[in-house]
């Protein structure tokens, strides 16, 4: 290793400096050369100790180890700095001013100075294990979203809504010491453009822990404006977090991908309120109230929204009359196939209601079908709570008499309609629903019905097809039966007479139920309830029954990934049936007598939720806000 002879007891060399590539392993700077390309270093790849120093010393070599340490440490601040200004981190002042050498002479931007700082601690349960955030933000420093051209074009929220976050998570299940935040980044009122009423708040973590493995927490509080059934302030208190280990190459065992929610408790809300720094505290807490006010009060969508068409929207002529009866379109198949041929039926919401309607009700035998599969639709029908209170008022039989005799409702803006199917247009859109939609056809329709979708799982094009192309009208002379069929929660008759279910012999088929787990319009019971049924009756079929996370009534079918989350559901249970595994096998027998008489509670029910979820939401807001105002008055 050595040219010369002098000898030292201590260790160096090993990784030797050299401003040739062919002669040594770093740069002057510590950087360490990529042998695969002539003249270049891995970037961001340092080394930093003794091993630096090519040859011994003759002396002690403490000081001169120090010197290299600062020396390399030096090039790499300065690379650090210039990497996250480009990728608009942090800005920083041009460096050149500086005193050479001194790293505390690097000057950050002066609109960093006027930051707020805020610190929170969140408390929850990760994939069923205990987690601790412990988060310093500091708002008003700019994050890479600001070079997000989609965040640009919706509209971004308030910089002091915005900013970086430093501290660590405690998640002892994963890793026993801290991890730390080396990259944080918050928006504590972002919008996306499908969903301009509603808010997120996005926490977005990339951790390191002293084992070197990296992991990634995203956290998303939704603040939603909807009336009935709010949760307004669980919602602004608990985060909805993902937590993802980074993997190199993705093999299965490395994987970890956990779910779980965080909250903030009323006292630590309170400590974090009071501990706020900075000279803009009082600002940041008035533009914090005024974005609340505006989601939860005033209910204003924020940004650029008046155009949610797509842009690639192709125009394909659509049959106007595409409603047959079921016992056609089934004739017609088997006159066209051979009366042997035997249909895969996918039904959807009132499509399954039919099926069920036109099965037990012998209009159709269940010989012609070989596998059932139906999504948030079956002979039950339990509606949520909101859904409930609708259909108790007597808005149905209100709006027959304001239709009269004729009942279709126009459904475009812009096609002619009469002064009575204007005014029941307009009590539509007063009714409280989920999620508002700055789209007219929308609000009419989710008026009547309730939120068919969630809006953040449609695409555009589907939004714009099904509000500007697919229903020019609305035939509400079916509304009154379907009411009487929500109230008693089960298949009725027009007369509301239970004639259906008293025949489940002519079920006998193999089903497969589906239901949104995040739900709209109908519970998961409905198909809990359906599949328990079948298995009561046709326990030698096989029923399968799934709730998908995340999706809501319709958008099991037309959301912009259901062909990932529900499609293969489907694909499977059809593929079973085209195998001829119809039948359950023996032990799935015996687990279908014993589920089938487990009716009283849902496993994938979500719980209740408790004390806030029965006072009305308006309070619950009203009261939040008086808190917020008399905690910034007594405090600041
Ligand atoms: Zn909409």
């Amino acid at each position: 290793m050595s040219r010369y002879r002098s000898t030292s007891v201590h260790l160096l060399g090993g990784c030797n400096a050299s401003s040739d590539p062919s002669q040594g392993v770093c740069n002057p700077s510590g950087q360490v050369f990529d042998t695969k390309s002539h003249n270049s270093v891995h970037p961001g790849l340092y080394v930093c100790d003794a091993s630096l120093i090519p040859c011994s010393l003759g002396i002690n070599p403490c000081l001169s180890i120090a010197t290299v340490a600062e020396h390399v440490s030096r090039n790499l601040v300065s690379d650090v700095l210039k990497y996250k200004s480009d990728k608009g981190m942090i800005l920083v002042n041009n460096l050149g001013d500086a005193k050479p050498g001194s790293i505390t002479s690097v000057k950050l931007d002066s609109h960093l100075k006027s930051m707020v700082v805020v610190k929170e601690t969140m408390r929850g349960y990760v994939g069923g294990m205990p987690c601790t955030a412990y988060l310093k933000m500091q708002m008003n420093s700019r994050t890479r979203k600001e070079l997000d051209r989609k965040s640009r074009l919706h509209g971004l929220s308030h910089p002091l809504l915005r900013g970086q976050v430093g501290g660590y998570v405690l998640f002892n299940a994963v890793e026993t010491d801290k991890l730390h935040i080396v990259d944080g980044e918050v928006d504590l009122c972002e919008v996306d453009e499908r969903t301009p009423y509603t808010q997120y708040m996005h926490y977005t973590l990339l951790l390191a822990a002293s084992s070197g493995s990296r992991y990634i927490l995203q956290g998303k509080k939704v603040l939603n404006p909807y009336l009935f059934g709010s949760f307004a302030w669980s919602q602004t208190m608990t985060m909805n977090v993902t937590f993802n280990k980074v993997c190199i190459d993705s093999s299965k065992e490395d994987m970890l991908n956990l779910k779980g929610k965080l909250s903030i408790s009323m006292i630590e809300l309170l400590k974090c309120l009071v501990s706020l720094e900075g000279n803009m505290k009082r600002r940041f807490v008035g533009v914090l109230l005024q974005n609340l006010f505006r989601t939860y009060i005033s209910q204003v969508p924020r940004g650029n929204h008046r155009d949610f068409n797509p842009s690639e929207f192709h125009q394909k002529p659509y049959p106007e009359s595409i409603l047959h009866e079921i016992q056609t379109v089934i004739n017609k198949i088997r006159k066209l196939h051979g009366p042997l041929i035997k249909i895969h039926v996918v039904a959807h919401c009132a499509g399954g209601l039919a099926i069920h309607i036109a099965l037990m009700g012998g209009h159709v035998s269940a010989t012609h079908i070989a596998s059932l599969s139906c999504t948030n639709s079956s002979m039950f029908f339990k509606l949520t709570t909101s859904s409930k209170v609708k259909m108790w008022l007597p808005l149905i039989p209100m709006s027959m008499v304001i239709l009269g005799k004729n009942k279709i409702l126009p459904m475009f803006k812009t096609s002619k309609a009469s002064s009575r199917q204007r005014l029941l247009k307009s009590i539509a859109r007063l009714v409280p629903r989920y999620e508002r939609c700055t789209c007219d056809e929308c609000e009419v329709l989710s008026g009547i019905f309730g939120n068919p979708f969630w809006h953040d799982n449609i695409s555009p094009s589907m939004h714009y097809w099904l509000n500007k192309q697919n229903l020019p009208r609305l035939p509400m002379a079916g509304f009154p039966h379907l009411r009487k069929i929500c109230n008693a929660g089960f298949i009725v008759d027009s007369n509301g007479n239970n004639s259906y279910l008293i025949h489940p012999e002519r079920m006998a088929l193999p089903t497969l139920y589906i239901s949104g787990g995040r739900t709209f319009l109908v519970t998961p019971q409905t198909t809990f309830l359906a599949s328990n049924y079948m298995k009561l009756h046709h326990p030698d079929f096989r029923h399968e029954r799934v709730v998908v996370d995340g999706f809501g009534h319709s958008d099991l079918l037309i959301g912009e990934e259901s062909y990932k989350k529900v499609f293969p559901h489907i694909i499977s249970h059809i593929g079973l049936a085209e195998q001829g595994k119809n039948y359950a096998l023996g032990n799935e027998r015996r687990r279908h007598n014993t589920e089938a008489l487990a009716w009283g509670g849902d496993p994938l029910e979500e719980g209740n939720r408790g004390f806030w979820g029965c006072i009305s939401p308006l309070v619950t807001i009203w009261l939040l806000f008086l808190f917020l105002v008399m905690v910034v008055y007594i405090f600041h």
